[in-house]
């Protein structure tokens, strides 16, 4: 067996950290020197397949060839309809290109640590739904990794700041990152975890600010004199770049100057902190409305909230931090790397989760194990999370014909766990039971996701009216698996793990950790 690390699969960027033997996790560098990497993949191809390369390089090329280059992926996690289609003519899945990165942060790891990288902790964000969690894993073993556990990236940063700084008393952990946005809140009580509540838009990040600056940036260089540059994709990947870069100076001075060669002639704006707010207002009325519901979900109020924790590249910007200030009263903290927190969790995590709780002897002084983290926190840590979105099932409202979404799970219930709820057969003579497990908090069908189906049968028909219980049980890395009893015999008629109807197939995995394995990647 060899190393186990912890990986932060980030939107925009990734990270990975090993514990070392003091207990303290630690952030591997890559081979540029850097400690994240861009999740950036451009694939080329010179005439032998596709040679992808990673990271920084890959990043910087997305100007010049846009096609060949795959950014933002984890957005497309779970949705079995996304290809990438090279030049080369292959196509790719969202596991496989996230496999790739995957990849590349292994071989760097390895290079880092002199030797072998096995097991993984990678995280995901916490409104993660079971098929993109289970992607994840998947892209996980196509990398030749063993993913020990998927867990949750605010737990994780709540978990390197807590073993870091041996906090008690009620924490938001504030992650705004490139893609997502996360609320959670948690206790920790000296070794102990444990998730009240959390929330968070999938679509708001980093990338959102982007857009809207771009926005604003077209508009005023159109009033130069200058195209419309939504209109030409080379243009709009450049305004992209320069939108970004000038949103990461407002962080740190007032104002920025953009300037863009448009087809051949230059163009310059001057663009303020208080323009860039501006832009930006509504999507931070959106954290606001999240943070709040969170609390509420989490029976707190703001002077519950002992420390505000800030996770994700986008924290650093000002606005950003002052909202949370306006709203708690609290000055945020940005106590461990944002960039890094939730790697480094990962990394507590890694070490804890590993089969062998010690290190094995070749790596003893390299990295700890169990034990080290243990020893720095005094006890063994527990971690309780929960669900970010309600499970349930399709049912007929009692005495009638209209279909309903009857929630099993409630949101923000503890994982793992195992939560049931009982049905009536609305048949005289029903022999067997379609089930279809829903994902979302509505009654109203329209508004929840069907995530699987499984048809169990009695072992004899039966009358109208009989009881049929449905137990739901939640893995701890929040994987589902349904069981059904007969309760006129009290009498298990089996279990399913949802069918997963946007997964890859076990072999699929299989064939894909093949074709991946056998890249090179750069
Ligand atoms: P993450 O996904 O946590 O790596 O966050 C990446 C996001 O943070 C990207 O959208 C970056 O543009 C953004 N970001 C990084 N540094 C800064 C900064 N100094 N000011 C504003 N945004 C930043």
């Amino acid at each position: 067996m060899g190393i186990a690390v912890g990986i932060d699969l980030g939107t925009t960027n990734s990270a990975v950290a090993v514990l070392r033997p003091n207990g303290k996790p630690e952030i591997l560098k890559n081979r540029e020197g850097s400690s994240t990497t861009p999740s950036v993949v451009l694939f080329q191809d010179f005439g032998a397949g596709d040679e992808p390369l990673i990271g920084e390089q890959a990043k910087r090329s997305a100007e010049q060839s846009p096609d060949d280059v795959v950014q933002y992926v984890k957005r497309y996690m779970g949705d079995p309809t996304w290809r990438f289609d090279a030049q080369s003519g292959a196509r790719y899945s969202s596991e496989e290109v996230s496999a790739l990165i995957l990849k590349r942060l292994k071989e760097d790891a390895e290079l880092a640590l002199g030797a072998p990288v096995t097991d993984a902790v990678i995280t995901v964000p916490a409104y993660f739904d079971d098929a993109r969690r289970t992607a994840t894993r998947h892209a996980g073993e196509i990398a030749g990794l063993k993913v020990l556990r998927v867990i949750n990236e605010p737990t994780a940063a709540a978990l390197s700041y807590g073993v870091d700084t041996k906090t008690n008393g009620n924490v938001m952990v504030y992650d705004l990152g490139g893609g997502t946005f996360d609320v959670t809140i948690l206790s920790i009580h000296g070794n102990e975890f444990t998730v009240a509540a959390t929330d968070g838009d999938r679509n708001l990040g980093g990338f959102d600010f982007d857009n809207a600056l771009m926005k604003y940036l077209n508009g005023a260089f159109q009033k130069q004199g200058a195209p419309d540059m939504f209109e030409d994709i080379d243009l709009m990947v450049a305004l992209r770049e320069r939108a970004e870069s000038a949103k990461k100076t407002l962080s740190t001075v007032e104002a920025a100057q953009v300037t863009m060669n448009i087809y051949g002639r230059p163009y310059r704006v001057q663009i303020t902190r208080d323009i860039f707010d501006l832009q930006i207002t509504s999507l931070l009325t959106r954290t606001q409305e999240i943070m709040e519901d969170t609390l509420e979900a989490a029976g707190l109020t703001w002077s519950d909230i002992d420390r505000v924790l800030l996770v994700g590249g986008s924290t650093r910007i000002p606005a950003v931090q002052q909202k949370i200030k306006e709203m708690s009263g609290k000055t945020p903290e940005l106590g461990v790397n944002p960039d890094e927190a939730v790697a480094l969790g990962a990394a507590i995590q890694a070490a804890l989760s590993q089969a062998e709780p010690e290190p094995e002897p070749e790596f003893e002084g390299l990295i700890g194990g169990r034990s080290a983290v243990e020893g720095l926190i005094g006890g063994p840590i527990k971690v309780q999370d929960v669900t970010s979105q309600g499970l349930g099932a399709l049912v007929y409202e009692e005495g009638t014909d209209i279909l309903i979404n009857s929630v099993i799970i409630p949101k923000n219930s503890p994982v793992p766990g195992e939560y049931e709820k009982t049905f009536y057969t609305r048949e005289e003579g029903q022999t067997g039971s379609n089930v279809q497990v829903t994902q979302g908090d509505d009654t109203d069908p329209d508004f929840v996701t069907v995530v699987g189906t499984g048809a169990l049968d009695y072992d004899a028909p039966r009358p109208k009216g009989s009881p049929i219980k449905y137990i739901y049980r939640y893995d701890i890395n929040q994987i589902i698996e349904v069981e059904l009893i007969d309760m006129t015999t009290n009498k298990s008629m089996g279990t399913f793990q949802i069918d997963r109807i946007a997964n890859l197939k076990q072999e699929e995995v299989e064939e894909a950790a093949v074709r991946i394995g056998g890249m090179t990647i750069m």
